[in-house]
């Protein structure tokens, strides 16, 4: 009976979705077909790919659970279904062309890490890929930056211009290769072509470009490099000089610069690295990790001044490690955007728009159809929150719990993503940038047809933020015939962060950053909402005080620091001994004190991101901020551990939504200060506080509301040592505490929580 079983010989039809392309799916599903005695095809389409297996029925079932247990190492499964058909007699398992007809519902694969064996090869002089800087396998290298269409094959890649020599050829044909069926397969023979250039663009002949460029670079030149997914400019990371030179040619006096390291020994010899950092540098995502700086290090100070971590990713591509491998402990690998301009990926481009920073440019002819940044996370008591999300985690979906309508949301206007959903996934896109500038803005346009046409979505709704002013507003309305959801910004933090994490139900949630527009005008940043996607309450947020000058006091911290010191002491202000008063002066005070007074340019605002600038220019760290969020960077850099007490905001419980009065705090630390208590404890101390009147407020909800979990988002939560106390005060007091865990709790959130919301309306 048992024989009989196995010996029924069936045929199925199993089409799989999700990330299968350009993961080595195909040569997975031919090998293990053959080992189970299969016959049949497999062929990518638009919609996924599609396999035809016939056999004993006990094989095909193996083959499936395979496919579910183990998979190549990039793919992901969203879903597998199966069709019995009728047996065809057919013998042996072949890889047959890509369909392109259907319907779209695949997303390309994300850029992966180059991987230990191609890394091995290119170290090998016996092998033919020594040094070759475009190695690559079906387990590694560029995907989602070279793809220009689906399905993903040579011929819809930038690869298309490389045919391949007979050597890879052989390879791309042997089922035992791991170049089998590899669409991005090269040699130096009939692969991309690396060449080292001055800083016009004119070739400067030599016989290996990466090492000719590590030499410069070790003579302290400014090299622009063309990696995966744009331009860097790299200097030797142990040279004050030449990172200072390339800070002053950038324009970019102080805003930590990213570093790169070939090994992790390398690393661990200048920052303390966890075995969770550890693994994350190593993984295939490759991103860069912030990790604690060692006292002493041999890294340039100017790399990351003011700063307790360095910014720090292992080479991801085979180029980066050729170049690392001329004797450097690293690199800084800093993007090639010029101010927040998108990357500049064409070699013209670059040319034209470096060549006033970069001495020499190391080039190669593999067009990067889609620019991508470096992802950067930072890990805090055992877990990690993303702080930059993009290259090897873009474009992977978030899964559903709840199916969405086909919606496209256009995001925030600073840090902008868009959001593509359509039924149990959601798409949030590379990141965009802040929408300051025309290129930007285009980019914007861009990043949204790309995704609507690669994931064939026509959207029925679409999202955006209530602000009338944002260009990303202002795009969306645009699109006529399709309803339009305006969303309120910290609404749309508060429930990305539930959606996230897969819930739908009321909750409490928190949401802290510079700015968002409110319901009343206001300039809204440290709000308190018992929400879901349908709508919220708002319970409790900071008092407000005036913004002099507006959007002004984001390069200008000091102006806030003189709203909340004037607007609690009035004129007596005048004579506090602190620097932010003697430095600024009469004429500029009279002008802030009078554009407060009478209410121009002036809006309100609750921002908790306001409340730390002013702290930090109290303390005298930060009057100007040179780049987003330096003044509160700061703070947080130099908190002292160990300080365990804390100052008291004060709550005003007499209209249905709470008023958190910061006035206490600030006095407070005005009085240390006069005290002469240093930054690093009263910075410890303001940071305690905060996580102390969340918890409170957050106690205070439960009492009305019965609701124990809470959601926390916006950039202040970017700050870990706030998150992580906060996460384990609300844990200690029985909250469930949400965090996000693939998206970023900064604006590039929004997107993916406004797609939520439109949905629910
Ligand atoms: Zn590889
Ligand atoms: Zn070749
Ligand atoms: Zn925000």
């Amino acid at each position: 009976m048992v024989l009989k079983q196995m010996a029924s010989v069936i045929r199925k039809k199993l089409t799989v979705k999700g990330t299968v392309q350009g993961v080595g799916f195909r040569p997975f599903i031919y090998r293990v077909a053959t080992e189970c005695n299969l016959a049949g095809f497999i062929a990518n389409t638009t919609n996924g790919v599609i396999i035809e297996a016939e056999g004993a029925e006990a094989n095909v079932n193996s083959l499936i659970r395979r496919i579910v247990s183990d998979g190549p190492p990039n793919a992901q499964i969203l879903s597998l279904d199966q069709q019995n058909l009728s047996t065809t007699g057919e013998n042996g398992f072949s890889i047959i062309p890509s369909r392109g007809n259907g319907e779209i519902s695949l997303m390309v694969a994300p850029d992966t890490a180059v991987c230990l064996d191609c890394l091995r090869e290119i170290n090998d002089p016996s092998d033919r890929r020594f040094r070759y800087p475009f190695n690559s396998c079906v387990n590694c290298g560029p995907r989602y930056t070279i793809v220009e269409d689906v399905p993903f094959d040579r011929e819809t890649t930038s690869m298309r211009v490389f045919p391949m020599c007979k050597a890879c050829l052989r390879e791309y044909r042997d089922p035992d290769s791991r170049r089998f069926h590899s669409q991005t397969n090269s040699c130096r023979e009939c692969g991309p072509r690396l060449w080292l250039a001055d800083k016009h663009g004119n070739e400067i002949p030599c016989v290996d470009a990466a090492l000719a460029t590590a030499n410069l670079l070790k003579k302290g030149k400014i090299v622009a490099i063309r990696g995966l997914g744009g331009f860097h400019l790299a200097v030797n990371a142990e040279d004050d000089d030449a990172v200072k030179l390339l800070r002053s040619r950038k324009k970019r006096p102080t805003k930590p610069f990213a570093i790169m390291s070939a090994r992790l020994d390398n690393v661990k010899s200048y920052a303390h690295v966890t075995a969770q950092e550890e693994a994350m540098l190593e993984s295939r995502l490759a991103p860069i990790v912030l990790l604690q700086k060692r006292k002493g290090n041999s890294i340039a100070e100017s790399v990351a001044p003011n700063n307790s971590t360095l910014g720090v990713m292992l080479a991801y591509t085979p180029l980066h490690s050729l170049l690392l491998s001329g004797g450097f402990r690293a690199l800084v690998m800093t993007s090639g955007n010029l101010s927040e301009e998108p990357i500049k990926c064409s070699v013209e481009d670059a040319i034209g728009n470096l060549a006033h920073i970069a001495d020499y440019f190391l080039l190669h002819n593999r067009e990067i159809v889609r620019r991508c940044d470096d992802s950067i996370v930072k890990f805090y008591g055992g877990n990690h929150t993303i702080m930059r999300r993009a290259r090897g985690y873009v474009p992977r979906p978030i899964v559903l719990e709840r199916p969405l309508k086909p919606i496209c949301a256009y995001g925030s206007h600073l840090k902008n993503t868009i959001c593509v959903a359509k039924g149990g996934h959601a798409y949030v896109s590379r990141y965009v940038g802040d929408l300051d500038n025309l290129e930007t803005v285009e980019y914007l346009e861009e990043t949204v047809a790309e995704m609507e046409r690669l994931l064939s979505v026509r959207p029925e709704i679409i999202a955006c933020d209530m602000h009338p002013d944002y260009a990303s507003t202002k795009l969306a309305s645009e699109r006529t015939g399709l309803r339009l959801c305006k969303v309120q910004h910290h609404h749309a933090h508060i429930v990305s962060c539930a959606a996230e994490n897969g819930v739908y139900d009321r909750i409490i949630g928190v949401a802290f950053d510079g700015a968002g527009l409110g319901d009343d005008g206001a300039v809204w940043g440290s709000e308190f909402m018992i929400a879901d996607a349908a709508g919220y309450d708002r319970v409790a947020h900071l008092k407000y005080f005036p913004m002099p000058g507006g959007d002004a006091v984001v390069r200008e911290p000091y102006r806030m620091a003189i709203s909340y010191l004037f607007g609690m002491m009035g004129d007596s202000a005048r004579a506090l001994p602190l620097d932010v008063i003697r430095e600024t002066d009469d004429g500029r005070l009279a002008v802030l004190l009078n554009m407060m007074r009478r209410n121009d340019n002036s809006p309100p605002t609750s921002g908790m991101g306001r409340l730390f600038d002013a702290v930090a220019a109290i303390l005298g760290l930060c009057y100007n901020a040179t780049f987003e969020g330096e003044g509160p960077v700061y703070l947080e850099s130099l908190i002292e551990r160990g300080v365990e007490d804390s100052y008291h905001f004060a709550f005003d419980n007499s209209s249905k939504c709470a008023v958190i009065d910061p006035s206490p705090v600030l006095m407070s630390i005005l009085e240390d200060v006069r005290k002469g208590s240093e930054p690093p404890a009263i910075s410890a101390r303001f940071h305690n506080a905060v996580v102390r009147m969340v918890a409170d407020i957050c106690a205070m909800s439960r009492e009305k509301t019965g609701l124990e979990t809470v959601a926390v988002s916006g950039g202040v939560f970017q700050n870990t040592y706030l998150l992580e106390r906060l996460t384990k005060s609300l844990s200690e007091h029985g909250f469930t505490v949400l965090t996000h865990k693939s998206l970023s709790p900064n604006d590039e959130c929004i997107s993916f929580g406004q797609a939520v919301i439109a949905n629910e309306r």
